[in-house]
């Protein structure tokens, strides 16, 4: 009878599987499974007889939203694994190899000196022709006194693209020439969001419909470029797939021992025991239940981007001298001189990029946080897709820095007619890095750990 059960128990596909596996080879040798063979044959059990290997160790994952852990299958190309509860996707299936993204990240770093520094548009003003270009806005911004501003649009422009590209570059030498990868694999997942190439593609639109004002507009030259850059930028980021090359790069055995004791790593999404160290074994970065004063960190972004978004607000972001008058815009009143002549789509996209979207953000988190102070337990289903929704969203508000950036460098004809950067666009900025920050250090893990019953359902 005991036979049977075994046998029962291997025929299980579900996570009994693991169990029925390592007791059957803790006890079963060869003879006896002759035996159960012969038994199986006679009792009318035929499913025994494809224990001729091992069977397949299960791979265990714990989900890096709400910690579920379950077994996760093998994936096939194009497949997608989501978690059982939250219904977060906990990792994508085979994606493109290496050597296609380098392909394609040495054909942005060979892009990349055109696209920004040779003339995106250029303007015909007040008789001269005046080229704008990724850099040449940013050297503005430092020049009239601004530097720090710069170095944000600077960084999501220029710093992020070109590490995304010289990582890829980096992984597939680095291989050849046996380097360490771990601290580059570690960068890449958290890049990501800051390559904004994309948004500074719409920044360029809106400084158009803004100059068409006091100007024609030509395309220049380098717009191919920066759109082919752009255009392999998100297909890099769209096929990547970090968690196959640390596979591929550190392979780790299965691990062994009670599964329930299993710890995820958030820096490299590994799940395993961690060492004598209390490390990850894979990236050897600390494991920690939680992320690491996860409430304290994103209290005091949250409070910190509150304070600034209220001059970023209050305060000029731009200032015109035209005919020697002095004009100055805030963020909603250049959105509504937008709307009044007659530029709604493009006012729309600036009002949700600028005002709609950190101030949501703020709201959200500020729930968000207090829902996790209190043990809320109703709503869970809404304010986990909530936080979804800010994450996904919250890049887009670097919008209207990238639009004066480009402003500053098409108008700026000194005494005629110029443009310059008010004392909000800091503020604004800060406060847009601030509200990221808090999303990326908010452990989303703490809004299932707040339900006393501790087996919370992914439902309102
Ligand atoms: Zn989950
Ligand atoms: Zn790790």
């Amino acid at each position: 009878m005991a036979l049977k059960t075994l046998a029962y128990n291997v025929c299980l596909p579900t996570q009994n599987t693991f169990f029925a596996y390592s007791s059957l080879t803790a006890v079963a040798n060869q003879a006896t499974l002759t035996v159960i063979n012969a038994l199986s044959a006679n009792s009318g059990i035929m499913k025994i007889r494809t224990l001729s290997g091992p069977l397949p160790q299960p791979r265990y994952q714990r989900c890096n939203e709400c910690d579920t852990l379950f077994i996760l299958p093998e994936l096939l190309n194009r497949q997608s694994a989501y978690c059982p509860r939250c219904n977060a996707q906990v990792e994508k299936g085979h994606e493109w190899s290496l050597t296609r993204l380098t392909s394609l990240a040495v054909a942005m770093l060979l892009l990349m000196p055109f696209a920004f520094f040779q003339p995106l548009i250029s303007i015909r003003l007040l008789g001269t022709r005046i080229d704008a270009n990724l850099m040449e806005g940013i050297w503005q911004m430092t020049q009239q006194g601004h530097p720090i501003t710069a170095s944000m649009v600077a960084f999501c422009t220029i710093g992020a693209p070109v590490t995304l590209a010289g990582s890829i570059l980096y992984l597939y030498l680095g291989e050849r020439l046996g380097m360490n990868l771990k601290p580059v694999l570690l960068m890449l997942d958290r890049l990501k969001e800051w390559v904004m190439l994309d948004i500074y593609l719409i920044g360029m639109a809106v400084a158009c419909i803004k100059v068409k004002e006091y100007a024609d507009i030509n395309v220049g030259m380098a717009l191919v470029a920066y759109l082919a850059v752009t255009v392999l930028a998100t297909l890099t980021l769209i096929h990547i797939n970090v968690e196959q090359l640390w596979q591929r790069f550190y392979p780790q055995p299965k691990a062994k021992g009670p599964p329930s004791t299993l710890q995820l790593c958030l820096s490299c999404n590994f799940t395993g025991h961690a060492d004598a160290r209390g490390r990850c074994p894979r990236c050897h970065v600390v494991i920690r239940p939680r992320r690491r004063q996860s409430l304290q960190k994103t209290w005091a972004a949250l409070i910190a981007s509150t304070v600034l978004l209220l001059p970023a607000n209050l305060l000029p972001i731009s200032v015109i001298y035209a005919n020697g008058q002095r004009m100055e815009d805030t963020i909603f009143s250049g959105v509504v001189s937008l709307a009044s002549s007659g530029n709604m789509p493009i006012a729309a996209i600036v009002f949700i990029a600028s005002v709609l979207v950190p101030f949501t953000k703020v709201i959200v988190l500020l729930t968000l946080l207090l829902s996790i102070h209190f043990k809320t337990q109703h709503s869970l289903k809404t304010r986990i897709r909530l936080l979804r929704v800010i994450t996904w969203i919250g890049r887009w508000s670097m919008l209207d820095l990238f639009v004066i950036s480009l402003m500053m460098s098409l108008v700026n004809r000194d005494q005629l007619l110029s443009f310059t950067m008010g004392p909000a666009a800091f503020y604004f900025g800060a406060a847009v890095i601030l509200t990221l920050l808090a999303v990326h250090w908010l452990d989303s893990r703490l809004i299932w750990d707040a339900h006393a019953t501790g087996n919370a359902e992914y439902t309102d």
